[in-house]
């Protein structure tokens, strides 16, 4: 099973995703990262179908993912998120919330499958009579990708679902998300802002800068060989602009910057065997 988007665009008032183009493959994991702003919630939302694009097109399978209906799609594409409090009911205890996404599919789940969930996420089963205000956040991250897992989708869109844990938990998360891909062969999409945890998980990378992607292929080849904006990400330093905008969404801070950089956009072209880039000078 594969999952890809060709050619999207998305306008707001004052942002706009433009030309996104991407492949995934099930049991992949493909990690997009980009500084706040950059569209990543956008593109979250779009593969969840949250929001739908203005154009392009959004497969599964090579079938149109937006024609499959909202049920059947949940069990094929699920999304975790940067806070899992918001989506468990405070008054509920985890026994219900972990029931919750198969009763919603017409199932009911035993004790067992409960058993192997709690196990798969290493969680105590004291959770299950407790409610979410009683549960640490890495607890309530564990119970959120639980239920995501419920229905064992065959993708993952993990939308910065470390950035509200402490350091220690986050860490935590990492590996389990690691081990859930290795285990169960589930493809997982996993946008953050933090390279170190992106490059530390994915396999494939794609960088953005204000909706368009300036980089993308194995995170092996960019590492060795990265564009000068994911260097600028690595370096972790964002300072303001120092130029007026150009055509490069990097323009205004690129030390490297030419003028054609202001002029024309830079075609994303290929520069290694997995490897493409959207820069005048490579
Ligand atoms: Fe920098 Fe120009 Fe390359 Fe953009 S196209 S990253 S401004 S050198």
């Amino acid at each position: 099973m594969f999952l890809e988007m060709k050619g999207i665009t998305k306008s707001f008032k004052k942002f706009k995703i433009k030309d996104l183009s991407f492949k995934m493959e099930k049991g992949e994991i493909v990690g997009l990262v980009g500084i706040s702003g950059s569209g990543k919630t956008t593109i979250a939302s779009m593969l969840l179908k949250l929001i739908l694009p203005d154009s392009g097109s959004y497969l599964i399978n090579g079938r149109n993912a937006l024609s499959i209906k909202r049920k059947d799609f949940s069990r094929i594409v699920q999304g975790i998120f940067q806070n899992p409090a918001r989506a468990l009911n405070p008054r509920k205890k985890v026994s219900f919330l972990l029931k919750e996404p198969y009763l919603a599919h017409g199932k009911s789940p035993d004790d067992l499958e409960i058993k192997r969930l709690l196990e798969s996420l290493s969680l105590p089963k004291e959770v299950l009579n407790e409610t979410p205000n009683n549960l640490s956040g890495g607890q309530l991250q564990r119970i959120a990708i639980a239920r995501a897992l419920s229905l064992r989708p065959s993708f993952l869109i993990a939308d910065e679902p470390t950035s509200a844990l402490d350091p220690t938990v986050q860490i935590q998360i990492i590996d389990l998300i690691l081990k859930l891909n290795r285990k169960e062969k589930i493809g997982i999409f996993f946008i953050s802002h933090d390279l170190n945890q992106v490059f530390y998980l994915s396999e494939k990378v794609i960088v953005i800068s204000e909706g368009i992607i300036m980089e993308m292929g194995d995170a092996d080849e960019i590492m060795k060989n990265p564009h000068p904006y994911t260097m600028y990400l690595m370096k972790g330093k964002f300072s303001e602009a120092n130029r007026e905008k150009g055509k490069c969404p990097f323009y205004s801070i690129c030390p490297l910057a030419k003028e054609i950089c202001r002029d024309s956009m830079p075609e994303l072209k290929k520069t290694g065997e997995n490897h493409l880039t959207r820069c005048h000078l490579l």
